[in-house]
């Protein structure tokens, strides 16, 4: 049936006029890793605070380097996007005691933990060279979630390239990130969109609550836009930018991104079949043009409807 047949095809992410788009995969653990290896081309987002979230105590550096190297070896040759530890908000960590904010959301996550726990921070980023220099054979990809400036990424480059990370690259998740995403690319080697947080402080809703779901679209207006200056900051500096917010794991919203120039689409292992067989029946040009009435919509549901009227009826 559809499904087998979806699930059987491999190959790596291109439009059908050849146009590559990298299908990666979002992992937390090992496990997750094991599973995803066989359909996706890589690792787009390893979630590395998922490992740690029932623990009492900090790990120690050579505990979180075995960690990393696990997750490495399920992807010879290929790349493994790890992301450094996002505590707090809606990822709170047990071992790390984090004072009580009103506004946890908007408090010390990500890197800004760096101002507290530096030490962390720091370990961390040592863990994972480390762990890449036990893997050679996998290419580790760094990147730290929560940057809102070009200081706070350069902050990061500079921390990541001393301990001997190769590639190195932040989220674009805070607005003012895609605003600036020109500034932020001049630091690093790549951006990932985080769609979910985007969205989140894009139209200041709590991505945990249901109710807002509507205005948590990613198919709103502004967040679209948002999106697309990143892709265009990308394509001017000749420099890759993903998407690993859930978003990229719906096939309509893939091709959009798509015609925006995101190089990379990472997701659950479970929506890459879908979303590869889209990308496969679309010219790029097409896609661009999926993009361009998407970003012209005014509404949410005008956008979708929009790109939804534009493609292939299987997808
Ligand atoms: C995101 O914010 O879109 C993202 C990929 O990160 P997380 O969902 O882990 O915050
Ligand atoms: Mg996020």
């Amino acid at each position: 049936d559809r499904e087998a047949a979806l699930a059987a095809d491999t190959a790596p992410g291109a439009t059908s006029d050849g146009h590559p788009v990298q299908l990666l995969a979002n992992v937390g653990t090992e496990e997750d890793a094991r599973r995803a290896a066989p359909t996706a081309e890589g690792v787009g987002l390893f979630r590395t605070e998922v490992l740690f979230l029932d623990q009492a105590t900090a790990p120690d550096a050579q505990t979180q380097t075995a960690l990393y190297a696990g997750v490495l070896e399920q992807f010879p040759g290929h790349k493994v996007v790890v992301r450094t530890l996002d505590a707090g908000a809606d990822k709170p960590l047990a071992f790390l005691s984090q004072a009580d904010e009103d506004n946890p959301a908007l408090g010390i996550r990500g890197y800004r933990l760096v101002r507290t726990a530096e030490a962390l921070i720091q370990e961390q980023i040592e863990a994972l060279a480390a762990a890449s220099r036990a893997v050679p054979g996998t290419e580790l990809w760094a990147m730290t979630p929560m940057i809102a400036t070009p200081a706070e990424a350069a902050d990061f480059a500079r921390r990541a390239r001393a301990a001997g990370v190769a590639t190195v690259g932040v989220m674009v998740e805070v607005p003012a990130a895609a605003l600036k995403a020109a500034d932020i690319l001049a630091e690093v080697d790549f951006v990932s969109l985080g769609t979910n947080d985007l969205a989140q402080y894009t139209m200041a809703s709590d991505r945990l609550r249901g109710e807002l779901s509507d205005l948590l679209s990613i198919w709103q207006p502004a967040v679209l836009e948002l999106v697309a200056t990143t892709a265009r900051a990308g394509l001017d500096a000749g420099k890759p930018v993903g998407v690993c917010g859930e978003s990229a794991g719906d096939p309509l919203m893939a091709l959009v991104l798509t015609g925006l120039g995101i190089t990379s689409l990472s997701m659950a292992a479970s929506a890459l079949p879908a979303v590869r067989y889209a990308v496969r029946h679309h010219t790029r040009e097409q896609c661009e043009r999926i993009a361009s009435a998407a970003l012209s919509a005014r509404t949410a549901e005008e956008a979708q409807r929009a790109a939804a009227g534009l493609v292939a009826d299987d997808v």
